[in-house]
């Protein structure tokens, strides 16, 4: 689902709004965010009321189109942000002034995963109140008659297990609801003031190789450029420079990158080992193997989606990666 954050160029906190959209859209792969600047801000008046706000805009709203409006105006009713089925207004009002920390930036994290879920549910207003925990208990869908209630459930990043199953019931797509869960991991870490050592723009290479075998040509002359290609950082073991042991060091580039990359066509067993790891961690698994080699793979990995190519042929190979992830991933050249 892509989702267009609209935001008044002129915005005090602009960099904390494109690291939160940059850090949510590396977090996850079902919601795509947009940032699209504006002349004005979306409210010309001193204050924004939510109603007269959906009157104008649902005009301009087109169908299929899902917006986010980030104000640094405050709601007449004092209140964080308001959603609709299609379009959510998120205010910065006071957070800073009144509420932080967390930052601004885990608090636009998480307002945007409010709205993201919200655009998926599309159920009615009633239904919603239903569901909603009129006293807080650290979740999503947490009332917070009290404003700063909101930072429990910033802390606790979760949607609890009466939520999600009511959202189970709704019929919401599995993809959504697990995005959503990772960008409250997200918010979570930050609240509660440990770091989230996330790269959203690396992607680790597994391989084993010497300087100008196949492996090694197909990962200079294929992958990395590739990956270069699309802003995405290739980083194989040998090009990080820090002292330690290298499974060390290999244990923490996979943990630390948005993607890893494995080269499956060695019968090396530290390769399947770091592939074990890399799935166990949840990462995004590309598996590349040459053409000959497809047939021999594990039977564990045959049903797997590989991306294969001639062996040599390393424009076809950086040709498919690149495919791979724009199609995936959003991603642009
Ligand atoms: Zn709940």
């Amino acid at each position: 689902m892509k989702i267009i954050i609209n935001y008044y160029c002129g915005i005090r906190k602009e960099n904390q709004l494109r690291q939160a959209v940059s850090k949510l859209n590396g977090m996850q792969r079902y919601y795509y965010f947009v940032l699209n600047s504006r002349e004005n801000d979306v409210c010309p008046t001193r204050v924004v009321n939510w109603q007269e706000f959906t009157r104008k805009n649902s005009s301009s709203q087109n169908a299929g189109e899902y917006n986010v409006f980030i104000t640094e105006k405050p709601f007449d009713d004092s209140w964080f942000s308001h959603e609709e089925s299609q379009y959510a207004i998120i205010s910065t009002f006071g957070w800073e002034t009144q509420f932080a920390p967390p930052s601004l930036r885990a608090y636009l994290e998480y307002q945007i995963a409010q709205a993201a879920i919200q655009f998926e549910l599309d159920i009615d207003e009633l239904t919603e109140m239903r569901m909603i925990h009129r006293s807080s208990v650290g979740c999503l869908f947490d009332f917070c008659g009290k404003k700063d209630e909101i930072k429990l459930g910033m802390r606790a990043g979760v949607i609890c297990p009466k939520c999600k199953s009511d959202l189970s019931g709704f019929g919401i797509n599995p993809d959504a609801i697990d995005s959503i869960e990772k960008m409250l991991g997200l918010v979570r870490a930050e609240a509660i003031g440990k770091p989230f050592l996330l790269n959203e723009k690396d992607a680790f290479i597994v391989m084993r190789y010497s300087r100008n075998d196949e492996n090694d040509n197909s990962y200079r002359y294929g992958i990395k450029p590739a990956l270069e290609k699309l802003g995405i950082n290739a980083i194989r073991a040998d090009s990080v420079i820090n002292s330690g042991q290298l499974l060390e060091k290999i244990k923490k580039g996979i943990e630390r990158s948005r993607f890893v990359i494995v080269k499956v066509d060695s019968e090396n067993l530290n390769v399947y080992f770091e592939l074990g790891l890399a799935m166990g961690l949840g990462k995004d698994v590309l598996l590349v193997s040459n053409q000959d080699y497809i047939f021999q793979l594990p039977s564990d990995l045959k049903n797997w989606e590989c991306l294969t190519y001639t062996s040599g042929d390393y424009e076809e190979l950086s040709k498919k990666i690149e495919r791979y992830y724009i199609d995936n991933y959003h991603y642009t050249c």
